[in-house]
């Protein structure tokens, strides 16, 4: 569904993305892992469009979109719940959904698509808090729920389960698997390898802007070299 063809971005002297072939198959979760700095959050926003790249190519459903804009991506299915974040702290649960999908659907079929969200997202008891009152996890579902509540085909979920835990985290995890199971492509930077080992079908290591290593999580913890690059022992 979404591939990258020798993709480059160079914030001034710093290479960030460096000569990256990369594919997203159509129905993989595909997990992006790499130590801080690596890239990965940058490699999210060059595909949403909210950076240009200096070089490559963007291809998605074999359409080049490389010059295209945020809103037209999103508009092809593309949909990003980014790391830092983007809820309205001050509004309801249950309002920040309703701004989610307010300019596409209008009175019953809102509040119905509103509850089916909030129960999906586990968060129905919830929907009357201020969204900055929530705990960390629930923040988490609530960005999880402004990201998927246009139905993307590609979902990018950068750290989903930072602030969780275990339990939010594997309930994250079934969140993952019941989206990809109704056809979501689901592409996820993580750190933590329990929850890369319930969702991924594959996993990208990103090195200093490189893709380092690719295959399945069992292959990449096997790897040495990926051992020791969060070991800091292997160099740019
Ligand atoms: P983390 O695991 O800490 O979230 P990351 O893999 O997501 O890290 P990025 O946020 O993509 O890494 O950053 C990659 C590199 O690019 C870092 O050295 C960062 O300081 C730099 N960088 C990121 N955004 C910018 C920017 N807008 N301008 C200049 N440098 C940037
Ligand atoms: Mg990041």
């Amino acid at each position: 569904i979404l591939q990258t063809q020798k993709l480059d971005k160079w914030f001034g002297g710093l290479h960030v993305t460096d000569n990256v072939d990369f594919t997203v198959e159509t129905g993989e979760v595909h997990c992006l892992i790499g130590p801080n700095g690596a890239g990965k959050s940058t490699f999210f926003r060059l595909v949403l469009g909210e950076h240009t790249s200096s070089a490559g190519a963007i291809l998605y459903d074999g359409a080049d979109i490389t010059k295209e804009k945020p809103f037209e991506r999103i508009r092809r299915g593309i949909s990003v719940k980014f790391q830092v974040p983007g809820i309205f702290q001050a509004l309801r649960v249950r309002q920040n959904l309703q701004i989610a999908l307010q300019h596409h659907l209008v009175g019953a079929s809102l509040d119905e698509e509103i509850d089916r969200l909030l129960e999906f997202l586990k968060l129905k008891d919830a929907e009357k808090q201020l969204a900055g009152a929530l705990s960390h996890g629930q923040k988490q579902w609530l960005e999880i729920g402004m990201a998927i509540a246009l139905k993307p085909k590609l979902l990018l979920l950068d750290e989903p389960t930072a602030g969780m835990t275990p339990d939010e985290t594997f309930a994250t995890g079934e969140m993952v698997q019941a989206l990809n199971a109704e056809g979501v492509s689901v592409l996820a930077v993580e750190h933590d390898m329990a929850f890369v080992r319930q969702i991924a079908h594959k996993v990208t290591v990103l090195h200093f802007g490189k893709v380092f290593a690719q295959g399945s999580i069992d292959e990449i913890v096997a790897d040495e070299r990926v051992a020791a690059i969060y070991l800091g022992e292997v160099h740019a």
